[in-house]
């Protein structure tokens, strides 16, 4: 089994400096795998393409290994790849890999809760789970995978949920799609996502806000992002999808100035729906043309619009996809 091991960076790749963890630049082989971590018999070719915490990822730098990774995908040489990342950003580059990709050459994420020099280090264990699931031969067309803590979580679903314990990664409300059982891979759910961009080159257009309402909160910050030039923007609003009647008007003044504006809830788990008609409610926010987008995670949605707008789909276009949510 041939695997490419593509690093950007993150605690898996960080030693303890003066004041905190940084990224070892002097590190004369950079992105090697760490002792134990390839099981035998698996040959691994390794590629750095950034060295970065991934707080210091940016859409276009994800846009970036994205193109990279279909590159690879494309060149036949690989059974599998992994993708090594810092854990605060890897959901937003792992979802952009699996709505883009379209390939059939299986990659997944991992990364690391601890760096190698902590007591317990789980870096080495996540990266061997995910060679062995990204060579999985029924892990074939199962999307983008991220492999933590033993756990195969979808891309789509999966979220950091704990900012410090190995466990952090999961897909509340879904669960995982299986599990690594030391030189096995158990496969117990399918994905079932809904999203895919139209095949083509990924480019994305990213004037797209992110907006997050609280009590009282959220006009302002809308107008902001209209004033700013923003084409779309998603905002978070309060369980199936409503928010205060301020924040109504200001989304109607912006779907008027020709913005898509997609609404996803702030909980944790479930689709917003328009069951409330009051003014703010979720069918009041669909009848001043905003998009109702299901069960989505705001920073993924607003990656996906990135990539819809800069692939140059008009609202019909994106009002399409999002309906499947
Ligand atoms: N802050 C680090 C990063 O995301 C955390 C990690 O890698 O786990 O790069």
């Amino acid at each position: 089994m041939r695997v490419a091991i593509v690093s950007t960076g993150g605690t898996i790749d960080m030693v303890p400096g003066p004041s905190g963890f940084r990224i070892d630049e002097s590190d004369p082989a950079p992105g090697r795998p760490p002792e134990g971590a390839v099981p035998s018999g698996y040959e691994t070719e390794q590629f750095r393409l950034f060295a970065l915490p991934s707080p210091h990822m940016t859409p276009s730098r994800m846009a970036e290994l994205c193109r990279f990774l279909g590159g690879l995908a494309a060149s036949g040489r690989f059974d599998g790849i992994v993708v090594t990342h810092g854990t605060d950003t890897l959901e937003e580059s792992a979802f952009l890999a699996d709505v883009s990709l379209g390939c059939s050459c299986p990659v997944v994420f991992t990364a690391a809760m601890r760096s190698s020099s902590e007591l317990g280090v789980d870096g080495p264990r996540n990266l061997r789970g995910a060679i062995l699931t990204a060579t999985c031969p029924e892990f074939r067309n199962f999307g983008v995978a991220v492999v933590l803590n033993d756990e195969i979580h979808a891309a789509g679903r999966v979220t950091k949920t704990y900012t410090s314990n190995v466990s952090s990664f999961a897909s509340p409300g879904y669960g995982p799609l299986g599990f690594v059982d030391e030189d096995r891979v158990f496969l117990v759910n399918r994905p079932c996502w809904r999203l895919e961009l139209p095949p083509g080159e990924l480019s994305l257009d990213e004037r797209v806000g992110l907006v997050r309402t609280a009590a009282g909160l959220g006009a302002r910050e809308l107008r902001f992002c209209r004033e700013s030039g923003d084409r779309a923007v998603v905002l978070e609003a309060f369980g199936r999808g409503n928010v205060p009647p301020d924040v109504a008007d200001e989304v109607g003044e912006s779907v008027r100035h020709g913005m898509l504006v997609a609404v996803v809830s702030r909980c944790y788990v479930g689709r917003v729906l328009g069951v409330y008609g009051y003014p703010g409610g979720g069918s009041d926010l669909a009848s001043r043309g905003a998009m109702l987008a299901g069960d989505m995670h705001g920073h993924k949605l607003r990656l996906f619009l990135m990539a819809a707008l800069g692939a140059g789909l008009d609202r019909e276009a994106v009002s399409a996809l999002l309906e499947r949510l």
